[in-house]
């Protein structure tokens, strides 16, 4: 039984191959109103090692993407249709029973609330233990070593005593690393982490996406880190797509990303990130407008409503998936940011006053940062060291658990 570091996946360590092929990913749900197009035409492909990054807002089909892949929008009114292939095999139209033998073993989730994703009544290392034994048919005395071992390798402190405690006895953080435990528990290949470090403060998020990219180096993992905040994938994943509307609008490796993005919707989310550097009581920046009615989704570009560039022509042709040059970036958009059609369409809508125009020149003004600065933002949210009360010598590191993480 293999519980700790995949010692088994030796042979993928060099392996460049692909694990999952997703081609025309669609998910609806269908409802009285209409269909709900939550995934609506989601390519790309994973290589194995790598950590794919997906980043939008709430409502922009990123969890609805994960869980499809896995096979578990299993609501009687979702239909999921496209292909997704895993190590070759179409994942598309399993039922939940047939999805059983990947869960687990072969893909896993960390899902975005500890509270909610443990049983509030039952003790962690019962919860560790019944999918230790399920999934390896062993005798409670050994799913008690292996669940212990899970709780030790992923810094939980006197994992003995741990594996008696109810969840509501453990900090968030420390309930995230037992949801990671049992999510790590048959060593899957390809991880997925939905939000893993929204329910936690700043520092413990730090602990844990460090515990998931140590987990995932030793264990040869192939991850998908799903995340609103573009600061969180900056230094942690190899590739990043950007959702908007159900459709990935921008996707490139992560230093092209940062350097040379194209879309405005990546543009207003980096915009969006808060800076350690800006003055105190300086207001965060928000993207003007609403995410766009997924049954009924405007004419043309779905983020024209919102963009300060767009022109007659985004709302006359719905922008296609293409390259300028470099065939590892993609984007959507038919005036991308960084050339002088942007620049031009920029000066237009200013002149006509256009709010949204008005909003992202105030967000300009307010920072010299309006292309951004790769290395500055990985240096922002992957630091090793915090200070975390201003004239007191006190630091955390990250070198353990500190018991509050
Ligand atoms: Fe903005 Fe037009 Fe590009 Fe859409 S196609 S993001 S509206 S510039």
């Amino acid at each position: 039984m293999t519980v700790t570091s995949g010692t088994s996946r030796a042979d993928d360590r060099s392996a460049t191959s692909e694990l999952l092929v997703v081609d025309d990913l669609r998910t609806h749900f269908h409802i009285a109103a209409g269909a709900v197009k939550a995934v609506d035409g989601v390519s790309f492909t994973l290589k194995r090692g790598k950590t794919l990054g997906v980043v939008g807002e709430s409502g922009s089909g990123k969890t609805v993407l994960s869980r499809s892949i896995m096979g578990l929008n299993i609501a009687s009114n979702a239909r999921s249709t496209g292909s997704v292939r895993y190590e070759g095999q179409e994942l598309i139209g399993r039922t939940p029973k047939q999805m059983r033998q990947f869960w687990g073993a072969e893909m896993s989730m960390v899902f975005q609330d500890p509270m909610t994703s443990l049983n509030p009544v039952v003790k962690v290392g019962r919860q560790l233990t019944e999918h230790v034994r399920h999934h390896f048919n062993i005798g409670k005395a050994e799913a008690r070593t292996a669940a212990i071992e899970l709780l030790r390798s992923v810094r939980i402190p006197e994992p003995e005593k741990r594996f008696d405690n109810y969840p509501h006895e453990m900090s968030g953080g420390m309930r995230q690393r037992v949801c990671i435990a049992i999510a790590l528990a048959c060593s899957p290949k390809l991880l997925f982490a939905d939000e893993p470090t929204t329910a936690l403060d700043v520092t413990v998020q730090h602990q844990i996406l460090n515990l998931l990219a140590q987990q995932q180096s030793e264990r040869h993992m192939t991850m998908i880190l799903v995340t609103h905040d573009l600061g969180v994938v900056a230094t942690r994943a190899d590739e990043i797509a950007v959702m908007y509307a159900g459709k990935i609008v921008e996707k490139a490796p992560t230093a092209t990303l940062f350097s040379e993005m194209r879309h405005p919707y990546t543009q207003s989310l980096l915009w969006s990130i808060p800076k350690t550097n800006q003055p105190k009581h300086t207001r965060l920046s928000a993207i003007a407008g609403r995410p766009p009615d997924l049954i009924n989704p405007p004419p043309g570009c779905s983020f024209a409503p919102r963009c300060p560039y767009a022109q007659a022509s985004c709302i006359e042709e719905e922008p296609q998936l293409r390259t300028d040059g470099d065939t590892d970036h993609q984007f959507a958009c038919h005036i991308p940011v960084g050339t002088p059609a942007n620049s031009e369409a920029f000066e237009r809508n200013m002149a006509a006053g256009l709010p949204q125009t008005l909003t992202a020149a105030g967000k300009m003004a307010a920072r010299e940062d309006v292309v951004p600065d790769y290395a500055a933002i990985g240096a922002e949210t992957n630091v090793d060291e915090r200070a975390v009360a201003e004239g007191m010598s006190t630091t955390l590191r990250d070198h353990g658990n500190t018991g509050g993480g």
